[in-house]
């Protein structure tokens, strides 16, 4: 998942330092104490870092106040300028504006996902409808946008470089997207439904925390911690220890905590109990229920669509992405829904078999495999089918070394070095915080990653990269801060951590989000990194997981944690022969999870109940039995804690596509570490950011356009022919 900030929805919010800020960092040697840090520009080593060490949460407030203020001058200096229009002083301009806002936003969205207290909570809270405010009045600013208009319309004709071309597009498009064009009625109720849809995300998001933060299952006996290995044991009494919970373990409700509980205990009634509060995170008909709060935000967002000029959220959406409408999204995701669907029968019934030999052993009565079932018989089903068992490949993946094994593929594709920096060098907003400088062989500095891997009440569940700032030559050469954000549970302290295969495959992905930061090379910063499509976000992200099962890697960095000894070649080609497996039921958790998503946003303004809405569509769709969507719609968080991936949860298949393509690009050519095929991966696809149509750099890569074999082949699904085309 990327979590880059979107610069405060769709508006450019560009950069300028006010004169009065760049004073106090050139005169403040020792800050009175109740100088508010965030106003101040970065200052120390890298070009400037973010003050972690002297940020109080009672800066949030007053900065983004001064931001939006300040910004808004700078606005108003752009738009009332009595000269004619041109780039610089128009589409230039406002990438210098906005810098304060953009600086402190930054902050404050990291904050806000990794040390979300009620205070931070009640700033964002509050901050919500005036930021969606602020950033409605710049788009509706009518001279700011035919200035902009103006630019755009002479973009061909006016000397300018491609990326200035590109900058010029995005800028327009950016404002009509948003209602540049509508008249004033119109934009006053627009801005009245974005404030009302910010205040609602917010409430989403905070509801479906106080859920994953209140609920648990406390393990008291030791019969609780039935079937469990050694490392999730150690683990769950870990969790339990941290949040203070009196019992000598918990599962707490959480994703990292909950899936290795139902892939290992034998206590089929616990892992019943633990599914079922873990599926109803928003589902309670309490204080947290979030249904009434979707149908609200599904109704006010087909409004929106509408009064923007699209049938659907979908359609509007849908506009600025790879896939361009939602029927191409829509014909991907039912190409592989049936296939995938077909593999869960098959799964099930050998999962079935097994279940029904286990009975008559045991002489127990027999059951019918249930969702709470699923990741238990699956995990069985693997140990037989392919030998493979989980527990036996968990002690060769510590994640110290696969954080190491990741510098040295960084390192083949990217030239790409890491360094540890001394602890206290640089400031971190929580002590388990790390950060390395990342240079070029040559020594040349590229950028900071900073890594925050445990878990911690206040952050928020799953795995995240962001991006603390982007690169930029346009004034001055910027560098890229980013981070990587999971949520491991820290187990013992002096003992290695030991994590899952699927967790490892998350490790490298969000450090695929991180190199796509690290790797910009642009000159605009509204084009830089990670600013990129919806659906193209995720590709270079997805294809950085390939490296994992490279023997290379494997051979040197995933190594016993007591002997030393690199994972045997007969495990590593388990788990090659192991890679299709359970694939329909990942297929299908997902994709239910995506079409629900569309679907949502395709209904226009109809009413819509969530919970009727979800039952019949997936029974419709055919949904199997024993699987439920990996996100339920009551706690989908990345379709309703903000825009970002509503009517875009699809992204992830639509990257999928493009990834598998990519790889067999390596594997045609001379293999994962190819130097031509990691040039060109370079040079068209990691450090361009958005100043190139992502279709056009995906042909430039491979020479064509992708197609779904690859994609196909990859989940061990039968590949449709001929291959569907699917870009534009
Ligand atoms: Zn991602």
């Amino acid at each position: 998942m990327n979590r880059t900030l979107r610069k405060l929805s769709t508006v450019i919010v560009g950069t300028l330092l006010l004169s009065t800020i760049m004073t106090t960092t050139t005169t403040a040697a020792a800050p009175a104490a109740s100088h508010n840090v965030l106003l101040d520009r970065w200052t120390g080593p890298f070009g400037g870092i973010p003050p972690f060490d002297r940020i109080q949460a009672s800066d949030f407030e007053p900065a983004l106040e001064a931001g939006m203020a300040a910004q808004q001058r700078e606005i108003e200096a752009i738009a009332k300028n009595p000269a004619p229009a041109t780039f610089d002083n128009t589409i230039a301009a406002l990438e210098r504006a906005g810098r304060l806002l953009d600086r402190t936003s930054r902050v404050f969205g990291i904050y806000s996902s990794t040390l979300k207290t009620p205070e931070i909570q009640r700033i964002e809270s509050d901050m919500a409808p005036k930021l969606s405010a602020h950033s409605d009045q710049i788009i509706q600013n009518t001279a700011l946008f035919h200035r902009i208009e103006a630019v755009f319309d002479a973009r061909e004709h006016s000397g300018l470089t491609s990326e200035q071309q590109r900058l010029t597009w995005l800028t327009y498009t950016n404002f009509v997207r948003a209602g540049a064009r509508l008249d004033a009625p119109a934009k006053a109720r627009l801005t009245a439904l974005n404030q009302s849809l910010a205040s609602l995300y917010t409430r989403f998001s905070q509801n479906l925390l106080a859920d994953e933060n209140e609920h648990w299952l406390a393990l008291d006996t030791e019969t609780d911690f039935a079937g469990l290995p050694e490392s999730i044991r150690a683990g769950l009494m870990a969790g339990a220890t941290e949040r203070g919970i009196h019992a000598k373990g918990a599962v707490l409700n959480t994703r990292s905590s909950v899936e290795p509980f139902l892939e290992f205990s034998s206590r089929r009634d616990l892992r019943e109990k633990v599914w079922r509060t873990f599926v109803s995170r928003g589902d309670n008909g309490d204080a947290h229920d979030t249904n009434a709060l979707i149908a609200q935000i599904l109704k006010l967002r087909a409004e929106r669509a509408k009064l923007l000029g699209y049938p659907t959220h979908a359609h509007w959406r849908l506009e600025d992405s790879m896939a361009k409408t939602p029927e191409h999204a829509m014909a991907l995701m039912e190409a592989v829904w049936t296939p995938a669907v077909e593999r869960v029968h098959q799964e099930v019934s050998d999962m079935q078999a097994l279940a029904d030999r286990d009975s008559t052993t045991a002489g127990t009565p027999k059951i019918r495999i249930e969702p709470w079932d699923y990741r238990y018989y699956a995990e069985k089903v693997r140990k037989e089918k392919y030998d493979l068992d989980a527990n036996a490949v968990k002690p060769y993946l510590q994640l110290e070394k696969l954080r190491e094994g990741m510098f040295w593929v960084a390192g083949q594709l990217f030239d790409f070095h890491f360094k540890e920096l001394p602890k206290g060098q640089v400031p971190v907003a929580q002590p388990d915080i790390r950060v390395f400088e990342v240079s070029t062989g040559k020594g040349a500095h590229v950028g900071l990653w900073y890594f925050d891997p445990y878990a911690r009440p206040h952050k928020e569940s799953g795995a995240w990269m962001n991006e603390y700032r982007s690169q930029e030559r346009f004034e001055q050469p910027v560098t890229t801060i980013v981070s990587n954000n999971a949520n491991f549970v820290k187990g013992r302290a002096g003992e290695p951590i030991l994590i899952s295969w699927d967790d490892a495959t998350t490790l490298f992905h969000e450090f695929g989000h991180a190199l796509h930061g690290l790797s910009s090379n642009v000159t605009y910063p509204s084009l830089a990194g990670t600013s990129v499509a919806r659906d193209y976000v995720e590709f270079p992200s997805q294809l950085l997981e390939h490296w994992l099962s490279t023997p290379e890697v494997l051979n040197r960095f995933a190594l016993h944690y007591q002997t030393g000894k690199p994972i045997p070649p007969e495990l590593v080609a388990k788990i090659h022969r192991a890679e299709t497996f359970n694939q329909g039921f990942k297929t299908v958790e997902y994709l239910s999870s995506a079409l629900i998503d569309m679907k949502l946003h395709l209904a226009g303004d109809t009413p819509i109940d969530p919970k009727r809405f979800e039952s019949e569509t997936l029974a419709a769709l055919g949904m199997p039995h024993e699987i439920v969507m990996r996100h339920r719609t009551p706690q989908f968080g990345h379709v309703f804690s903000g825009d970002g991936y509503s009517a875009g949860y699809y992204s992830y298949l639509w990257a999928d596509t493009l990834s598998a393509d990519a790889w067999e690009a390596f594997t045609e050519a001379g293999g994962p570490y190819d130097p031509g095929v990691a040039a060109r991966l370079r040079e068209h696809v990691f450090s361009i950011g958005n100043t190139v149509d992502p279709a056009e750099a995906y042909r430039e890569f491979r020479g064509r356009d992708p197609g779904t074999a690859a994609l196909m082949r990859k989940r061990g699904f039968p590949v449709l022919n001929p291959p569907t085309q699917h870009s534009r």
